[in-house]
């Protein structure tokens, strides 16, 4: 969309009803063009320099979010249809990503050694400077201080460009770091959508860009980073395939795979969208799964008991049922994938969708259909899984469900995914790093590896004058 037919407000929706939550008013490439000169400018010697000044907001931030937490979760709930269990988790791992990287503010990382010709080197990390965070509305705190809780440890100052529906629960956490201690205009909120992220990434003040959000949007902000040589982090769409061999536990396996597929009723880009069963289990993972998946609970997300919420909106749903009619059509919809309205609501509603008869090359195991909508497929061999679960353009993530170690590390070591969980779906901490393999993006988030995102590397260098250098290389 371009700046003149963009619209100057956002208004979210809350997507379980349909209505209205209000309206914020959209920057101005004029108020872009403000926001990043006074964030260069808030950057100074103060809060590059001040590791442990750093360390105690990022910790204090942490604390108000955790003291904070039935309001955000109210919020999350409202602007996101998730359901109240899953704000609740989203509020609590936002917290834990401040507090640790709290602790890495103060990290001393970098090398040093002697030269062959005597001189001293020393490699030392500093921030990249202004940086724009643009992020998408299905984990709008997490996704958001995943990235930003690493980049403000390593000294950074931030434009944070939320998407439209998740505007005002991400103005209340900026609000709450302004309250923690985190210097003004160093971390300032953008509001509105593509032109406003557009104006942002080419501005002359910023030096790097970290997206989340779909391929095709990362794409494009990837090419307009690199025409400024701007670095630009992005973690884009998954197709999460879960492999589970017949030695390991086929029912804890097919639980957990199907209870991946519905988190944020599968509008995650780390949810299971594929489950690749060895042949000899797969009757039985697909008798478990026509049982389980109707028993999964679609309803009101405010409810404590609800498992599903709603889509994010009429378009999200459009496009997910659309999905659902080229599966019909090609393949097998087992159970699922229908419209409901749960009691109190009015928005978009699906229940799980279990996918068989698939083709490998066919749309719905090849995109990123962001809906609750499993396939099922069987192999046949360990290499047979291999192919299968590579056979996509995406690489984010990817399980292993068996009882040999031997097979795990084998299988694990051949997939194209930038996080192999074994035994396990789901699981990020902020101490590991995450990102994707092939078109799921470039670069690493969380984990030492996701600070020094952040980071330029400089090398200083030592002369020591009386030193012959023995090779006689240029100095
Ligand atoms: P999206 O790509 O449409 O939007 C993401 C953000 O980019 C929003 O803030 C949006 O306003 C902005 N944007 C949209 N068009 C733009 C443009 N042309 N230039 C600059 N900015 C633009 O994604 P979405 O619909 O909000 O989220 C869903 C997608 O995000 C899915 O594909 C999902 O797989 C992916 N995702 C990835 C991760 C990850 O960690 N890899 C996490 C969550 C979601």
């Amino acid at each position: 969309m371009s700046a003149d037919t963009e619209p100057t407000v956002v208004r979210p929706v809350d997507p379980t009803t349909g209505e209205p939550l209000g309206e914020i008013a959209a920057n101005t490439v004029s108020q872009v063009d403000d926001a990043a000169r006074l964030a260069e400018r808030a950057l100074g010697e103060g809060w590059r320099r001040d590791t442990r000044g750093r360390a105690t907001t990022l910790r204090a931030w942490a604390d108000l979010l955790r003291a904070h937490t039935d309001e955000l979760v109210g919020s999350l709930v409202g602007e996101t249809g998730k359901p109240v269990t899953e704000a609740r988790a989203e509020v609590a791992a936002s917290a834990d990503a401040l507090a640790y990287n709290a602790g890495m503010a103060r990290y001393v990382g970098g090398r040093a050694g002697a030269l062959p010709d005597g001189a001293q080197a020393h490699l030392v990390r500093e921030p990249v400077g202004v940086v724009v965070f643009i992020v998408p509305w299905n984990w709008p705190v997490l996704l958001l201080l995943r990235d930003l809780a690493p980049a403000l440890a390593a000294g950074v100052a931030a434009l944070v460009k939320p998407a439209p529906q998740t505007t005002l629960v991400t103005r209340r956490v900026l609000d709450l770091g302004a309250e923690a201690g985190v210097p003004k205009d160093l971390l300032q909120l953008l509001v509105g959508g593509a032109s406003v992220a557009q104006a942002a990434i080419a501005h002359p003040s910023v030096r790097a860009v970290a997206f989340t959000g779909s391929t095709t949007v990362g794409r494009e902000i990837g090419v307009a980073a690199a025409r400024g040589l701007k670095r630009s982090l992005l973690e884009l769409g998954g197709k999460g395939a879960s492999i589970v061999f017949a030695d390991g536990d086929v029912e804890a396996a097919t639980d957990a795979s199907l209870a991946g597929s519905v988190i944020t009723a599968g509008q995650m880009c780390m949810a299971c969208t594929r489950l690749l069963v060895e042949r000899s289990a797969y009757a039985d993972v697909l008798d478990r799964l026509k049982e389980r998946a109707p028993q999964l609970r679609v309803g009101h997300p405010a409810e404590e008991s609800t498992q599903l919420g709603p889509l994010i909106s009429q378009a999200q749903f459009d496009k997910v049922s659309g999905h659902l009619d080229v599966a019909r059509a090609d393949a097998t919809v087992v159970v699922g994938g229908e419209r409901t309205q749960p009691e109190g609501t009015s928005g978009w509603f699906l229940t799980p969708a279990v996918v068989t008869d698939v083709d490998v090359g066919s749309p719905t195991v090849q995109e990123d259909i962001f809906g609750p909508v499993l396939t099922v497929e069987p192999f046949d061999s360990d290499p047979d899984a291999v192919r299968l679960a590579n056979a996509t353009p995406y690489g984010l993530t990817a399980s292993v469900w068996t009882g040999s170690v031997d097979r795990a590390l084998r299988i694990g070591g051949a997939l194209q995914a930038g996080t192999v969980w074994v035994n396990g779906h789901n699981r990020s901490y902020p101490e590991m790093p995450s990102g994707g393999y092939k078109d799921s993006g470039i670069g690493r988030t969380r984990g030492v590896e996701g600070i020094e995102e952040f980071t330029e590397l400089k090398h200083m260098h030592f002369s020591l004058p009386d030193e012959p250098d023995p090779a006689g290389t240029p100095r």
